[in-house]
């Protein structure tokens, strides 16, 4: 319920009384509501990068092309912000065909650990930049299951950057894998960085929202990489929490329902 006061005026004798409506706040409006924060949302960071790489453009116009050690530097900066709006331009389009259920899903049958040691393996150089461990610790008799690889490597590649972009160095990271019962997979992706207030905890996986915008942005982050792993995570009829705590890390654990063969109800 939205309550709006009215003031009412008399030429001659100024505010004379208050009308107040009761508006109802629909689905529909809380929709709408949404859907206008989000384009704002969108507008403000493409705007950003663009009007940085404006002001380097004018600042090579002015002169700085003929410092070529500062030009080269300038270059350097504009490369990074182009690279930065692009995988935005990325994960907006994919999230929209989430978002339309247009994304197909394509199942194959998986053996989770190799998956898992997969993801390791892609990161094995940012992570030896910062010399921040990794420990596999998968359960044995994990069942071989139809996943989806692009996308559930996706949320991997999503949750393994993030622990690594969030911990300092010579941090610990550990991937986790086990099945409970007959029917769940569930895997962890735990870091002991920097974590996240609790007061932010509620609305981690929103569109857009970062704890702390700069750093995200320096560290080339785009605010989407949690709400893209959730909508995946639900795509596949799954569900997905995040657990922090502030200067001790974040455990985020994602389960999925497994399904054998084709056809399986899973
Ligand atoms: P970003 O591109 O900013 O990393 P995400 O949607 O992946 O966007 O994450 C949203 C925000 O959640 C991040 O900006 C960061 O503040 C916080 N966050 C995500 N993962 C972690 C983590 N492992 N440790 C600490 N903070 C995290």
């Amino acid at each position: 319920l939205r309550v709006v006061f009215t003031a009412i005026h008399r030429r001659d004798k100024g505010i004379t009384g208050t009308i107040a409506m009761l508006h109802d706040v629909t689905e529909q409006e809380k929709l709408e509501d949404a859907r206008r924060e989000f384009v704002a949302n969108v507008s403000h960071e493409l705007r950003t990068p663009l009007t940085t790489m404006k002001s380097y453009l004018e600042a090579l116009d002015d002169g700085a092309l003929d410092d070529p050690e500062l030009a080269h530097r300038f270059v350097g900066v504009m490369r990074n912000e182009t690279e930065r709006m692009i995988r935005l331009v990325n994960d907006l389009l994919h999230l929209s065909r989430l978002d339309s259920r247009k994304a197909l899903i394509s199942k194959e049958l998986t053996h989770v650990p190799d998956m898992l040691e997969e993801v390791a393996d892609r990161f094995s150089f940012q992570l030896d930049q910062k010399e921040i461990s990794i420990e596999l610790d998968i359960e044995a008799g994990i069942q071989d299951m139809l996943l989806d690889r692009d996308q559930i490597d996706q949320v991997l590649d999503n949750l393994v950057s993030n622990a690594i972009k969030y911990t300092p160095e010579r941090g610990a990271i550990v991937i986790g894998a086990r099945q409970t019962g007959k029917d769940w997979l569930e895997v962890m992706v735990q870091d002991n960085g920097m974590g996240i207030p609790r007061k932010d905890l509620s609305r981690i996986f929103d569109r857009f929202y970062r704890v702390d915008k700069a750093r995200s942005r320096n560290m080339g982050g785009t605010g989407l990489g949690l709400s893209i792993a959730r909508e995946i995570v639900k795509a596949h009829g799954g569900t997905i929490t995040l657990e922090s705590e502030l200067n001790q890390g974040t455990r985020v654990i994602f389960a999925l329902p497994i399904q054998q063969t084709e056809g399986d109800t899973g």
